[in-house]
C-alpha cells in the first residue's frame, strides 16, 4: 500500500517514489530523461530575472476581480535568461480577493528578496532554488507567498525544457496529453442571470459547469437546481472558496448532494480544520480542499486528520510546478480524487497547469476559465476553448512563445490604468 507508507513516514524516511512529498528533485531527478542529464553538466546558471507586471482586462463579471483597484486580472509575467542566452517564461498570478499576495507584492518580492538570491545558482537545481527562496521569504503557516514563487517555478521549467528540447510532461517522464475538457464558471449576483451565463458555455461548446457558492444557502440551493434543470448531464462543481460557516455547511451539504452535485470546495475557511472533519464524516459528498493546501506538507496533514477527500490542484496556489506534481502524486497514492482548476489563469501560467493535467491524466473537467474570462494573451498562438476543450501545448517547455510587442503594449496599458 503505497498511500500508507507515503503517509505514515517522516518525509526524509520516504523511497525514491514517496520522496516526490518532499523533495523538489524528487519529481525531477525521478523522471529525468538521459537528455536532461546529460545537459547537466554544463551547469547552466541563472543569468537574469526580469518582472513585467500586467492588469489583464476582463470580458465577463468575476467576483474576484472587482476591488478599490477597478477591475481587471493582475499578473506578473516572469522572464528567466540563462547564462547561454535560453530565456524561460512564467507567470504570478496573484488576486487580493483570493488570498494575501498582490501585483505590488508579486513585484517587489522577486525585484528584491528572491532574485538577488537567484542569479548565478544552477537552473536544473530546483530544490536548492526552492530551498533558497523558502529560507528568504519564509512560511507562514505554510509556504510563504507560493503565487509568487509560482511564476519563478514556472519560468525555470519552461527554461530546463528549452534547453533540453523537453515538453514538460516529457520531463516528468510522462506522455504529454492532447487536450483537456474544461468546465465553464458560474458566478451570478442574481438568480435571473443563470440561464444567459448557462447559454454563453454552451453556445461555446461547454458542457461542464462549476459553480461559486457561499455564503447564502437558499440561493446557492435554487441556483444548484436552475444549473442541474439546464445541464442533466454535466459534472457541477460547487466551490465555497471558504464562504460558509460549519452550520451552515452541514446544512447545504446534503442538499447539494439531492441535486447530484458531486463535489463541494472549499466549504469553509482553511484553518476549520475540525469542521472540515465534520464535513467529511457526515459524508454527504466528497469534501475537496483548495485554499488551505499550499505544500504537500500540509496535504499530508490534512489527509492523515480525515479533512477532505481530495483536492482541487492548481500550480499557483502550491509554490509552483514542483510542489504541484507532488500532490497529485500523493492523492493518487491515498486513492483521493485529484481536480483540476486555476486562478483565472492568462496563457502563460494557463500553460503550465494544462500541461500538469494533462500529463498526470485529469479525470474530471478543469476550472480553468482563463480563456473564458480574460480579454487578452500575450503569446503568440492564443488558448481557444473550441467544443469546450482546449488544446495542450506539444514543444519544449511550455511549448508557448512570448509575443513580446502584445506584452509590452500590455505593460504600457497597464502603467496608465494604474
Ligand atoms: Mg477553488
Amino acid at each position: 500500500m503505497r498511500h500508507k507508507n507515503l503517509l505514515n513516514s517522516a518525509p526524509h524516511n520516504w523511497s525514491r517514489r514517496q520522496f516526490l512529498g518532499a523533495s523538489l528533485l524528487g519529481v525531477t531527478s525521478m523522471a529525468l530523461s538521459e537528455q536532461v542529464m546529460a545537459l547537466e553538466p554544463k551547469s547552466l546558471t541563472i543569468e537574469q530575472i526580469e518582472v513585467f507586471p500586467v492588469i489583464y482586462p476582463t470580458v465577463m463579471r468575476f467576483k474576484f476581480f472587482e476591488g478599490p483597484s477597478g477591475t481587471g486580472r493582475p499578473a506578473v509575467l516572469v522572464k528567466i535568461t540563462a547564462s547561454d542566452g535560453t530565456v524561460g517564461w512564467g507567470e504570478s498570478v496573484p488576486i487580493p480577493r483570493w488570498s494575501y499576495e498582490t501585483l505590488e507584492s508579486a513585484v517587489s518580492t522577486i525585484e528584491q528578496y528572491l532574485a538577488p538570491i537567484l542569479i548565478g545558482r544552477n537552473l536544473f537545481d530546483l530544490k536548492g532554488i526552492h530551498d533558497v527562496m523558502n529560507k528568504e521569504v519564509a512560511n507562514s503557516f505554510s509556504t510563504g507567498s507560493p503565487i509568487t514563487k509560482s511564476g519563478i517555478d514556472i519560468a525555470l521549467h519552461d527554461l530546463i525544457g528549452k534547453v533540453s528540447g523537453l515538453n514538460l510532461a516529457e520531463f516528468w517522464g510522462r506522455k504529454p496529453g492532447k487536450e483537456l475538457t474544461l468546465s465553464w464558471t458560474i458566478n451570478p449576483k442574481k438568480l435571473d442571470d443563470l440561464e444567459s451565463l448557462i447559454e454563453k458555455g454552451r453556445a461555446q461548446g461547454f458542457e461542464h459547469f462549476n459553480v461559486k457558492v457561499a455564503p447564502d444557502p437558499t440561493f446557492d440551493v435554487e441556483m444548484c437546481k436552475i444549473v442541474r434543470r439546464l445541464v442533466p448531464d454535466g459534472f457541477l462543481w460547487a466551490d465555497a472558496n471558504g464562504g460558509y460557516d460549519l452550520a451552515t455547511a452541514l446544512e447545504v451539504a446534503p442538499k447539494l448532494a439531492d441535486l447530484g452535485v458531486p463535489v463541494l470546495e472549499q466549504p469553509l475557511k482553511s484553518n476549520r480544520l475540525t469542521g472540515y472533519q465534520e464535513l467529511k464524516k457526515q459524508g454527504a459528498l466528497p469534501i475537496i480542499m483548495d485554499e488551505g493546501v499550499v505544500s504537500p506538507v500540509d496535504l499530508i496533514e490534512f489527509i492523515k486528520l480525515g479533512c477532505c477527500d481530495g483536492a482541487s490542484l492548481k500550480p499557483a496556489r502550491c509554490g509552483g510546478l514542483v510542489s504541484a506534481a507532488q500532490q497529485i502524486e500523493i492523492l493518487e497514492d491515498a486513492g483521493l480524487m485529484f481536480l483540476g482548476s486555476g486562478l483565472t489563469d492568462p496563457d502563460v501560467s494557463l500553460a503550465a497547469s494544462l500541461i500538469l493535467f494533462g500529463a498526470y491524466g485529469l479525470k474530471f473537467p478543469a476550472a480553468l476559465n482563463g480563456p473564458q474570462f480574460l480579454g487578452m494573451s500575450v503569446i503568440k498562438d492564443p488558448f481557444v476553448p473550441k467544443g469546450g476543450k482546449v488544446r495542450i501545448p506539444q514543444g519544449p517547455g511550455l511549448g508557448i512563445e512570448i509575443d513580446e510587442e502584445k506584452l509590452m503594449l500590455l505593460v504600457e496599458q497597464t502603467k496608465t490604468q494604474k
